[in-house]
């Protein structure tokens, strides 16, 4: 996975390719590189790392030329480096070349150039193409157009490819063959680019190229042809998205963006509900009910159940009343014993969870009072239920929840503490709801170091084992952690109780896994580091999440992140933040689409 672009137009290429590869930059990010022609010569500026360092080096040395493309790497063929790094050129340096995927028969091609004298100058599978653009040039094929028709021909395998030569400044042929391109012409000139969410920002009428199609672009047109070289007729596909909701404001994905809203929508699920101090939760009353009721009974599925498993930590820490979770597809149908003096609480971000519903109107069917969390005014849930607790994380559009859940938690600390207080078991909320206020700007400093997480998942995302671990109020979160990274990045993960380790998980352990440990709960340090050891010692690699400035991981061989120190009782709102961010970087180091993964939906509207 990689992003190409290309600009052909009355303005200099260089700082329009460099905004156009910023966007694609989640598509591959360990080298960038872009040619552009000035003076009828090939110019090219590459380098391993990632965009922002190009863009340096072209702001200390600019290069000028009206026609250019551009690329940024995630390497197949050939390591991350200066010399691998795309545009490669032809032995003559008139060609270059950006693409993105592989040419499968790359070893036969490179053998059968090599036998005609052609010295490769890198590892990648990418540089044959240039050298049979070339090969057909040189033969005579007389334009530049026919060059590569006949070099695609010889390719096996994916690509989409932007081809330059010093003696056609004023064109770029580009084609694609199981890989996204997009060609459009607007305003300084001709784009192409990978996503359309690198053209927005200079015209909404885009050509999306087929498989097998050739796009040749011109400062002010567009010709569009299939593999043999004719012409195609095709009109502009309008796009109407706003900028920023196709831009995703800056994110490559949904995904990571609603990573990073977390501060902002836990400030909305709290703010309405402080008063001065005191928790006032308008939509709930607080009546005979919730004082004398004997159990709480809370229902969900997926990761709001790990919200109402926190949800039981917290209910039974802060006011002292016995909590049973259920998952609701097990709940409605095993015959569960009703009592009039129960809460029952639903959990769906969707309010339109099939089996939480269900179980809601068999709650309802046998007397029982409901209380709904969730995300979406107007659903099912929020209709059905008799009382409602909205959680105000806005749409969340990426597939695995990570802000909706993180306000779900945020609404059952606050529910759970105002009932403590309410049953006298906590003489007064403040010292806790004076700590949940600091919750979002902690949040904020751990995602500052989103890139400790991001080169740990460079790491380790091909691990065929990870495993969770942790006690008390790290459990929950080692599940939803263990349940994130299977969504997306589609590795085998488990979560257990640490105290469960030498009761079977243990045997799972070898050089071939990885344990993220969660020690946040201080009182079980020394358990925790037993268990860590345990694990490091028969191979596995190992990551602990715990509070900054205690240093009690760090003697042992473990990798250590650590979490802005808040009461253990609040640690899961901030310790599943590396652990979202964790799956997120290995479900792109996988080339999997993390807003969309394979197999699911977002809400889970059938049993
Ligand atoms: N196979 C090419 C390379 O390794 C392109 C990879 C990509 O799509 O980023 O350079």
């Amino acid at each position: 996975m990689c992003g190409i672009t290309g600009f052909i137009g009355y303005e200099n290429a260089a700082p329009l390719l460099i905004r156009a590869l910023k966007k694609l930059e989640y598509r591959g990010y360990d080298s960038a590189g872009i040619a552009v022609i000035h003076d009828k010569k090939i110019i090219v500026r590459k380098m391993k790392g990632r965009i922002n360092l190009l863009e340096e080096s072209l702001l200390e040395n600019p290069l000028d030329g009206y026609t250019g493309i551009g690329h940024t790497r995630w390497a197949t063929h050939g390591e991350p480096s200066d010399i691998n790094s795309h545009p490669h050129t032809d032995s003559d340096g008139r060609i270059a070349i950006v693409h993105n995927g592989i040419v499968e028969n790359y070893i036969k091609l490179k053998q059968w150039l090599q036998s005609r004298g052609i010295v490769f100058r890198s590892d990648t599978d990418t540089e044959v193409i240039a050298h049979i653009i070339n090969y057909f040039y040189r033969k005579g094929h007389g334009s530049l157009l026919q060059s590569v028709i006949e070099a695609l021909k010889l390719l096996n395998g994916s690509y989409a490819l932007a081809v330059i030569c010093a003696d056609y400044p004023d064109r770029i042929i580009a084609a694609r063959k199981d890989s996204p391109l997009i060609a459009a012409t607007g305003g300084a000139g001709s784009f192409l680019a990978s996503d359309i969410t690198a053209l927005l920002e200079f015209t909404r009428d885009v050509y999306f190229l087929n498989d097998g199609e050739i796009a040749v672009l011109y400062q002010d047109h567009i010709e569009l042809r299939n593999d043999e070289g004719d012409l195609i007729q095709r009109e502009t596909t309008h796009i109407d998205w706003s900028v920023e909701s196709a831009e995703k404001n800056g994110f490559p994905h949904f995904m990571l963006k609603e990573i990073f809203e977390q501060p902002k929508s836990l400030e909305n699920a709290l703010r309405p509900r402080l008063k001065k101090d005191i928790i006032d939760f308008e939509e709930i009353k607080f009546d005979k009910k919730w004082l004398e009721a004997r159990r709480i009974v809370i229902i969900a599925c997926g990761t709001a159940y790990h919200a109402a498993v926190i949800g039981k930590y917290a209910f039974e820490y802060f006011a002292r009343i016995p909590v049973e979770v259920d998952i609701a597809s097990e709940y409605r149908y095993r015959n569960p014993i009703f009592n009039k003096n129960d809460i029952y609480i639903a959990i769906s971000q969707s309010g339109e969870t099939a089996d939480t519903l269900a179980a809601v109107r068999l709650i309802k069917q046998n007397g029982g009072c409901v209380i709904a969390i969730t995300n979406a005014p107007g659903s099912t849930l929020s209709r059905e239920a008799n009382e409602i607790i909205y959680t105000y994380a806005g749409p969340e559009i990426a597939v695995a929840s990570t802000k909706a859940f993180t306000s779900q938690v945020m609404c059952i600390y606050l529910l759970a503490l105002e009932l403590g207080r309410a049953r006298s078991y906590i003489p007064d909320t403040k010292k806790y709801t004076d700590e949940l206020c600091e919750i979002p700007d902690r949040i904020r400093k751990i995602l500052d170091k989103k890139e400790i997480i991001q080169r740990f998942a460079s790491r380790q995302y091909n691990k065929t084992k990870m495993l969770f671990m942790g006690r008390q109020f790290d459990y929950p979160v080692s599940m939803e952690s263990a349940l994130k990274l299977k969504e997306i990045s589609y590795t085998h993960s488990e979560a257990f109780a640490a105290g469960e380790l030498k009761h079977g998980p243990i045997a799972l352990i070898d050089s071939s896994t990885l344990v993220i440990s969660f020690a946040t709960q201080t009182a079980l340090f020394e358990k925790m580091a037993s268990n860590i050891l345990e694990v490091c010692s028969r191979g596995a690699a190992s990551l602990v999440i715990t509070w900054e400035g205690g240093g009690f991981f760090d003697a042992l061989n473990s990798e250590v992140f650590t979490l802005p120190k808040s009461e253990d009782c609040f640690s899961p709102m901030l310790a599943v933040i590396p652990a979202q961010l964790f799956s997120y970087y290995c479900a792109v180091q996988r080339g999997n689409d993390p807003d969309k993964p394979r197999n699911l939906a977002k809400s889970v509207t059938v049993e």
